[in-house]
């Protein structure tokens, strides 16, 4: 590569949540459609090796990699801006760094010198950054730095950045997505908080090439020139960034503030042939806000414990994958989110789930909530109300079946009781010693593996069939994300089997049970995947599943009569913010 390597670091100004995610997607986006080959890397500030070990509802969903890392769920932002594939180089945690500089200092690598916080800390991380811009073959890395400038957390982050600008100067740009408020009362947009957070950072030895003033409105001239001037940048570098309705408008709105070029020009970067995918984004961005048609889709979950507000976050790889699933299909998804707990207090609550479309139990752990989803679901089945089980949701799809099809009495995980008498659900065997040696962190069965699929299923013909859209058309395998260290019991499969469940998909020795379904004869749609299809869910290549899933719920849309759904004030908002 005659051209070196660039770097582009995002930071977040004044608070948090203000999408530094989508605007490291979204900035790769622009550079991709440019011809340039972009990954994006995350580096969070928490002490926790990976995310596998946090409770969604502390962190948000929990993403995994193909290669099996379990890592923050704006890697998977990255993944369906990009289109591509980002392995555990591009994640890296305090708590990573730490790991292997005293892995390092153990194995003598040091030579016997100090080692320090800096320089090895940050040494590391650069160490880090580069080896994945190589893995990558970027000609341009977007990192994104977490948690927000002022902070002591991220300090360590930003020295690397530093250090990295020092060395290479005309390869290293920083950007700060800011919050400018415009308090109620006054009325008016307000700078003063993005100029300390300037200040802030220009304390860390850095100051910001590019602004990204995150608001609720579009930012006027006047205030441009305002942070322009106190914030030492070009009054071109502040770019408007108001609220809007999709966040797919992101990379199309920057290009209308012309941030694109703005980079080429900061970076010095070549102009390249522009590539079409660009124009088939915009159309896709364009069009999803136009669909009238809806179908009302819910997902029965349950962490919830924090209240509403971290909700759309523990689940967001499953709303994505029905937005483009949904939009593919010309629908407008009404997702509605109900509680797994509320059907084990209230039975009546059940005949609510008639008006649904379609019901989707997305992936858990525990013993919480489980008898409500049981229902859930049997309401599902008896109904013949399209039905998509996520991992968790297709384990107790099978437990489910096992009651009250097998008449198992107390079918069960041994998740929930290893003592029960039918285990239609166990603990895979090279789980159960990783549980008994207390291994939790990045021990369960982790990443992409291969299945191979049964002639004459929903899942083969979804994944192979005309409809599909699948590249590896020819290939008997597909491969899917997985998390989990439970398995459908190699003992009852034959049971299950005679009583009428279709093992769809399964690993290619035969062994592990990868895809559950009812046969259409039965049920319009009753599937469930120990995997996640929904960590490989794209903008524009939805899930197969999810497309064929979407189908037959757009099949009973249509069907008459069409009870009322009343849907929570929250489900209205979340569509709003989708
Ligand atoms: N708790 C189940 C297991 O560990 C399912 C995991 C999941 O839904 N991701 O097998």
């Amino acid at each position: 590569m005659a051209q070196s390597r660039k770097y582009i670091f995002v930071v977040g100004g004044v608070i948090s949540g203000v999408g530094k995610g989508i605007t490291v997607s979204s900035v790769g986006k622009i550079l991709q459609s440019r011809g340039l080959a972009v990954t994006a890397i995350k580096i969070d500030p928490y002490v926790n090796v990976d995310a596998g070990t946090m409770n969604p509802t502390e962190h948000g969903e929990v993403f995994v990699l193909d290669d099996g890392d379990e890592c923050d769920q704006d890697m998977g932002n990255y993944e369906r801006f990009l289109g591509t594939t980002l392995t555990r180089t591009n994640y890296m945690t305090t708590g990573r760094v730490y790991r292997s500089v005293i892995e390092k200092e153990r194995n003598l690598e040091y030579g016997g010198r100090c080692v320090q916080v800096v320089p090895h800390i940050p040494e590391e991380i650069i160490a880090r950054i580069e080896a994945a811009g190589k893995k990558a073959r970027a000609d341009v890395v977007v990192v994104e730095i977490g948690g927000t400038v002022g902070e002591y957390e991220n300090i360590l982050f930003l020295e690397t950045a530093r250090m990295m600008k020092l060395r290479t100067k005309d390869d290293v740009m920083f950007v700060m997505v800011s919050y400018v408020p415009v308090p109620d009362k006054i009325g008016e947009m307000k700078t003063k908080p993005t100029q300390h957070a300037v200040r802030n950072l220009n304390a860390a030895g850095i100051q910001p090439d590019v602004i990204v003033a995150r608001s609720e409105v579009e930012m006027d001239k006047k205030r441009k020139d305002k942070i322009a001037l106190h914030c030492n940048v070009a009054a071109e570098a502040v770019i408007s960034a108001p609220d809007i309705q999709s966040i797919y408008d992101v990379p199309v709105n920057f290009e209308k503030d012309r941030l694109g070029d703005l980079i080429m020009k900061i970076l010095k970067l070549p102009k390249r042939t522009q590539k079409r995918e660009f124009a088939e984004w915009k159309k896709f961005a364009h069009d999803v806000k136009n669909f009238r048609n809806g179908i009302n889709i819910a997902v029965v979950g349950k962490y919830f414990d924090t209240g509403d507000f971290t909700l759309t976050d523990s689940y967001i790889s499953v709303i994505e994958a029905i937005k483009y699933s949904s939009y593919y299909l010309k629908r407008r998804p009404r997702l509605t989110w109900l509680n797994s707990k509320d059907f084990e207090k209230d039975p009546r609550k059940l005949a609510e789930l008639a008006g649904y479309d379609g019901i989707i139990v997305p992936g858990g752990f525990g013993e919480k909530g489980i008898e409500g989803k049981l229902k859930v679901i049997n309401y599902a089945r008896t109904r013949k109300i399209p039905y998509l089980g996520l991992c968790y949701g297709m384990q107790l799809a099978v437990i489910e079946f096992a009651r009250n099809v097998l008449k198992m009495k107390g079918a069960t995980t041994a998740e929930i009781d290893p003592a029960a008498k039918h285990l239609v659900i166990d603990i895979m065997p090279e789980q159960k010693a990783k549980l008994a040696r207390k291994d939790y962190g990045g021990s369960m069965r982790l990443g992409s593996f291969p299945a191979v699929l049964r002639k004459g299923t929903i899942a083969h013909r979804a994944y192979l069939g005309e409809n599909s859209k699948l590249k590896t058309k020819n290939s008997k395998l597909v491969y899917e994300r997985h998390r989990h260290r439970y398995e459908v019991n190699p003992k009852h499969v034959m049971d299950l089997v005679k009583g009428g469940l279709v093992f769809s998909g399964t690993s290619p020795d035969g062994v592990l049970m990868e895809i559950a379904e009812l046969p259409q004869s039965e049920h319009p749609f009753f599937l469930g995947t120990q995997f996640h299809p929904e960590f490989k869910a794209r903008p524009l290549s939805p899930h197969p599943l999810f497309n064929e899933f979407v189908r037959a719920a757009i099949k009973k849309n249509e069907s008459k009569p069409k009870p009322k759904v009343t849907r929570s004030p929250l489900s209205v908002a979340l569509e709003k913010r989708a």
